[in-house]
Formats: structure tokens, sequence, C-alpha cells
């Protein structure tokens, strides 16, 4: 078996090693059934176990009340830019956003084509997006029919340290693409959860959605049926055919979630990474931190070095020394650290290793 390295892709990130193995295993035969798990029919009894099991295990996570439905769809989660305001948006009505980057943006952006009236409640572009806003820079409308927020600003490195309030009887909708069950979420503050799977719960193909059952039915009956929330929740997520693998590497995320201690052990594990790279970074005189300290996320963590010169040494040694996928995000510059839920703390340790070897290796470089 080759060896492989510290990934620290932003998306499609790393996954679990022993999710790995049990797919690999699963994609030639699954369960025993003599037939591969993508092979399978979604109306039959083994799929039909892996959804459940998906599902299960996703709501024992967070212990989601039963008035929320799971459902597990297309579309990546920019589909749900659109349909959020498709299902959850009267024509007379105003949603507020929360501008937090560039996923805000494009959610807001989907918004408008829908001839959507759009509030910007708080934004942070005028620091490009350094920070999380305060309660007391958010500024509601009259009656929002929903509060949009992106919980983790994957290109930016800023992340909610706890929900904003929110008008009484107002959902809150949250895009949790980019770190879902990297910490505990407390479901009944929300009307809605989203999240694209591919940075902490599995494949890229499959969305996760978590909706209180009042907003299941809020959208009207003349949308297109497939972007109509009823259809999947009243069909379990199986009107059509579902993106069988992606649920089932799912499963079996949320599974390997529970068997390292839930979600609390995870925020843990999570933020002690985190910390090992945030504090190696304010203690150096020779890289910077982008995201202002109290916003910092523990999922994606920002970071400059003098110039862009050095950025680019920086980013094509580490790749040589088999640390992948540092270079920022174009909009952002300098480097990200994708440090989700399955990246291990050892890749972390690794990488401020080679971060303190850089720095001495080019300090006098940054000074001439
Ligand atoms: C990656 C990302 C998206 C886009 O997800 P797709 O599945 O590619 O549509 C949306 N929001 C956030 C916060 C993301 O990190």
């Amino acid at each position: 078996m080759s060896k492989r390295i510290f990934n620290f892709s932003a998306g499609p990130a790393v996954l679990p090693e022993p999710v790995l193995r049990k797919a690999q295993e699963a994609i030639w035969d699954a369960d025993g059934s003599g037939i591969g798990i993508m092979e399978h029919s979604h109306r039959g009894k083994v799929f039909d176990r892996v959804r459940d099991e998906a599902e299960q295990a996703c709501r024992d996570l967070a212990a989601i009340p039963d008035d929320y439905r799971v459902l597990f769809l297309q579309g990546g989660a920019s589909l749900q830019f659109s349909m959020v305001p498709m299902n959850l948006l009267p024509a007379e009505g105003t949603a507020d956003y929360l501008l937090t980057g560039v996923w805000a943006q494009k959610a807001v952006k989907e918004a408008k084509i829908l001839g959507a009236k759009v509030h910007i409640a708080a934004s942070g572009e005028s620091t490009n997006f350094d920070r999380i806003p305060g309660a007391a820079e958010i500024g509601y409308s009259e009656r929002p029919a929903y509060v949009h927020l992106t919980t983790n600003n994957t290109i930016y490195g800023t992340q909610w340290r706890s929900e904003p309030s929110v008008p009484a009887g107002v959902p809150l909708v949250a895009d949790t693409s980019s770190d879902m069950y990297s910490r505990p979420i407390d479901v009944p503050r929300y009307g809605l959860i989203y999240a694209g799977a591919q940075k902490n719960l599995g494949p890229s193909g499959v969305v996760l959605v978590i909706i209180r059952h009042d907003l299941v039915e809020a959208g009207p009956k003349t949308l297109p049926t497939m972007l109509q929330y009823r259809t999947h929740a009243a069909e379990q997520s199986l009107y059509n055919t579902p993106p069988t693998f992606g649920v089932y590497v799912m499963g079996e995320v949320f599974k390997w979630i529970q068997a390292q201690g839930g979600l609390a052990a995870m925020a843990e594990h999570n933020e002690s990474k985190a910390r090992l790279l945030y504090d190696f970074i304010d203690q150096s005189d020779f890289f910077r931190g982008t995201a202002q300290p109290g916003s910092r996320s523990f999922m994606n963590v920002c970071f400059r070095a003098p110039t862009e010169e050095l950025e680019n040494k920086f980013v094509s040694e580490a790749t040589r020394r088999g640390l992948d996928g540092l270079k920022g995000h174009r909009n952002a510059g300098g480097m990200r650290a994708s440090i989700y839920n399955a990246c291990p703390r050892e890749a972390v340790e690794t990488l401020v290793e080679f971060m303190k070897e850089f720095e001495r290796a080019n300090r006098a470089a940054a000074r001439a």
C-alpha cells in the first residue's frame, strides 16, 4: 500500500483512515452481499440499512429532536443557496444575511437572483472579512423570513464562537459546510442547517440538510419537485436516486465521530490542534495570522509570511515535504491550513516543525 501524506486541503479534504479502509472493502462487497456498495439498488435492503444507520448516527451525535428531518441531498451547499430562499422566503418577504465571507456573498447573490429582498444585517467586507461581527454591529430588518449565517468562513479562516441572537420566532439558517460536527451544535436554535459533505463529513456529492418540520412545508408547491424540501422529507431522501456512496461514507464518518467520543471530544481535539498552530504563529515575528484573534477558525488557519515570494517558497517546500494543500484561497492570499476533524494532530505538529525550520532559514531574507 502506498504511503499517504499530510493533506491540508480546504475541500474535498482529508477523511478518517479507518473509514477509508472500511469503504475500500465495501466498494468490493457490502455486508457480505457479494455486491459492492456503489452497485446496490437504492431501493434494496442493504442500502436501506446504510441510509437508516447514517440518519440515526447523525441524529444521535447532536441529539436532533424528532421534529427535525435529516435529508441527504445533491447539488452541493451551493444549491442550498437557492433552495433556502425558494422555500423559505415569500415573494413580499425579506431575508437577512450576515455577510462574513465569499460563501455568504454567494448565498446572497442567489437570493437576489430570485428577486427576493435581501437585507445585509452585518458585513465584514470593509476589513476583508477578517472577523465575525459583534452583537452591537448586527441590525436586523423589521420582520425577516429568516436570518442566514455561515458558521465557519472557509476562505478567510473565521468562525462564529456561538450563534448570534435573532428576533423571536425568526428561523436561523446556517451554512455549516466547513465546520459541521467539528463541535457540539444546538440544533433547536436553528430552523435549517446545511453542509456540503466534502470538508468534515464525507465525499463531495452529498449535502446534509437538517430542517424543522414546519419549514419543510413552507415552500410553495409550484416549485420544481426536486427543489421542494417536502419531496425529499416525504420520501426519506429516496424520491430519486440519492448519492448512495456519499451517504454510506457520511454514515461511516458519523460512526467514527461517535467512536472518538462524540462532538464534545471532537471539539476538544480540534481546538487543541488549532491552538498549536495559532500559538506558534503568535510568538513568531515572521508569520502572522490574518483573522482577528477573537474570530479565529479552528478549522481553517490562515496566515501570511513577510513577502509573497517567501509565501510561494513556503508552499512549494512544504509540498515537497509531504505537507500538501497549504496555498491560501486566491481571495485571501498567503497560506491556509485546513485542519478538519479527520486531520491528525501529527499533521499539525509536523507543520509547526516545518514552519519553525522555514522561519530560521529565511529570517535573513525577510529582513533584507
Ligand atoms: C465549500 C463551501 C461551500 C460550497 O460547497 P459546494 O458543495 O461546493 O457547493 C459553501 N459554503 C461553505 C461555507 C463552504 O466552505
